[in-house]
């Protein structure tokens, strides 16, 4: 559904949005999507302990290359909980192709990561008096992971209305997937035609070193075929 900063619901603070910002390829596309839309954006990310940390560094740049009116950065630590090959000490699986990536919920997944980062951008909007959330969920090229799914992003908008001042008093708070449908490739094409720089941004889960990508890990891998098939120059440097 497109954006519509200008609606009735939205005059208190017209065209405010919160955008997670991960510092990866789909955010950072999901940023321009926003700006474009007209919204003046605050860009947020999240520093959960992740082994893939060097990432809120390219999250800061992307904010400012994209025009963000500023970006905080949060620390809820998950490696309390561990449970993920991003917040433990396991090994992050790798591939040679694709197709190798299986079918099931990978050990890659954050329990609970996008309804614990919605809860935060969407307490941040709220003090902002923002009536939106931009977050980059994708349910066509990924891991699979179940909090990518419209039904849980449609359930959360529901719940964000029913836990927060603003919703109860009538200013609905909405939570904006704008590339929920798309394929990494039109994810691409959409945010080069933005003129988003994704040489700035960095996708691997396990990088050998700063703005050095694995090559084999899903993310990688979905990355890499995303830029062969949106026919885009792939900026990233990969290991292997
Ligand atoms: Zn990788």
């Amino acid at each position: 559904m497109p954006a519509t900063p200008n609606s009735a619901e939205t005059l208190d603070a017209p065209g405010r949005a919160v955008v997670l910002l991960s510092g990866g390829l789909d955010s950072a596309t999901v940023l321009a999507i926003a700006r474009r839309d007209g919204f003046a954006c605050h860009a947020l990310s999240i520093d959960y302990g992740q082994r893939h940390r060097f990432e809120l560094e390219c999250a800061a740049r992307v904010a400012r290359a994209l025009g963000a009116i500023d970006h905080k950065t949060v620390a809820v630590d998950l490696r309390a909980f561990g449970g993920s090959a991003l917040t433990a000490d396991i090994d992050v699986p790798t591939h040679e192709r694709v197709d190798e990536i299986g079918s099931t919920i990978p050990i890659t997944y954050v329990p609970a990561r996008n309804l614990v980062f919605l809860a935060l951008a969407v307490a941040y909007a709220e003090t902002l008096g923002a009536s939106d959330v931009f977050i980059g969920v994708n349910a066509v090229d990924y891991s699979g992971y179940p909090d990518c799914r419209p039904a849980f992003v449609s359930a959360f908008e529901n719940v964000a209305n029913l836990a927060t001042k603003a919703g109860v008093e009538g200013r609905r708070l909405h939570v904006n997937t704008p590339i929920i449908e798309m394929s990494k490739a039109e994810i691409i094409r959409t945010g080069a035609s933005l003129g988003v720089d994704y040489a700035l941004t960095t996708s691997c889960y396990n990088p050998p070193a700063p703005m050095l990508a694995c090559g084999h890990c899903d993310s990688c891998l979905l990355r890499r075929q995303g830029f062969e098939q949106a026919g885009v120059p792939d900026p990233t440097r990969y290991a292997g």
